[in-house]
């Protein structure tokens, strides 16, 4: 007796937290993911962060903020 055992693979949305959507084919259905290639801090956060975090530092250093 012979089964199909192929994967069911349809197209499917993978939807990232930050709203960008990803068209793929999986057995599964609506899936979700927290980060992805546009929003992963190595391509865009993690300079961006670095550059604000040194800015805000000397900002608030030299205006005397938030003591
Ligand atoms: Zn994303």
């Amino acid at each position: 007796m012979k089964k199909g055992i192929h994967p069911n693979y349809q197209s499917t949305l993978i939807r990232c937290a930050c709203g960008e959507e990803i068209e793929t084919a999986s057995t599964k259905q609506d899936i979700r993911v927290e980060i992805c290639s546009k929003c992963h801090p190595y391509f865009t956060g993690k300079q961006k962060l670095v550059d604000t975090g040194g800015r805000v530092d000397r900002f608030n250093r030299r205006f005397n903020v938030g003591k």
